[in-house]
């Protein structure tokens, strides 16, 4: 046992070419999530030593960080320098962005697609930064009503723009494969800042934009 960890250890050390603190704290985490599944398999009365889930308890230990790897997402480094002075003051729209996100009341994926707009106040922001923002916030343990504010509120501190406005709408799995069942049901989340909350012309042109299609 102590020998093969030896071997994973360097093995993962040398391919992701991290720190040596960084990788112990990261080894010791890992050991103890997979320690944690496994004891999960034999409380769900399965058995952890059958060849299907011999590797599992890593399988999972792995993805769950990736589905939580927001958490270590930092904006400033994020944003970067992709913030740019324009007089630009219409609205700015990105929309079907594809987010994958897990509810913390249940640890089931939620998914779906947001929306965002802005109208500049003499600042742009970069337009691939936007999935980058929201996917530093879906890729934690989540609400969708928390998911949608935390977005807006973000890009409201970074930009100071007019009006912020955020939209999504997601199927949850904690929805349709327990509890009510309900499998065709969508969930919708919005905020609202500035020029959108305040004016209605505004926020209609927001929500009508996002409902056309190109074709
Ligand atoms: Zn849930």
């Amino acid at each position: 046992m102590d020998e093969k960890i030896k071997i994973d250890k360097s093995k993962e050390y040398i391919e992701n070419e991290i720190s040596a603190q960084e990788f112990e704290d990261r080894f010791n985490s890992s050991v103890t999530m997979e320690k944690l599944i496994r004891d999960l398999l034999v409380e769900l009365g399965e058995n952890p030593k059958r060849q299907g889930l011999l590797r599992t308890p890593q399988r999972v230990a792995k993805a769950y960080k990736f589905l939580t790897k927001g958490y270590s997402d930092n904006i400033d480094e994020l944003v970067n320098d992709a913030i740019f002075n324009e007089s630009y003051n219409e609205i700015v729209i990105v929309k079907d962005i594809e987010f994958y996100s897990l509810c913390e009341h249940h640890l089931l994926p939620f998914y779906g697609k947001c929306h965002v707009g802005y109208i500049p106040n003499k600042k742009i922001i970069g337009l691939s930064k936007i999935p980058r923002i929201v996917e530093m916030f879906a890729r934690r343990l989540q609400v969708q009503e928390r998911l949608t504010t935390q977005i807006g509120e973000i890009l409201e501190k970074v930009l100071q723009p007019q009006g912020v406005a955020v939209v999504t709408e997601a199927r949850h799995l904690c929805m349709m494969m327990r509890g009510v069942e309900k499998q065709n049901s969508t969930a919708s989340a919005s905020c609202m800042t500035g020029v959108f909350k305040s004016n209605d012309k505004t926020r209609s042109e927001f929500l009508r934009l996002i409902n056309s299609r190109l074709t």
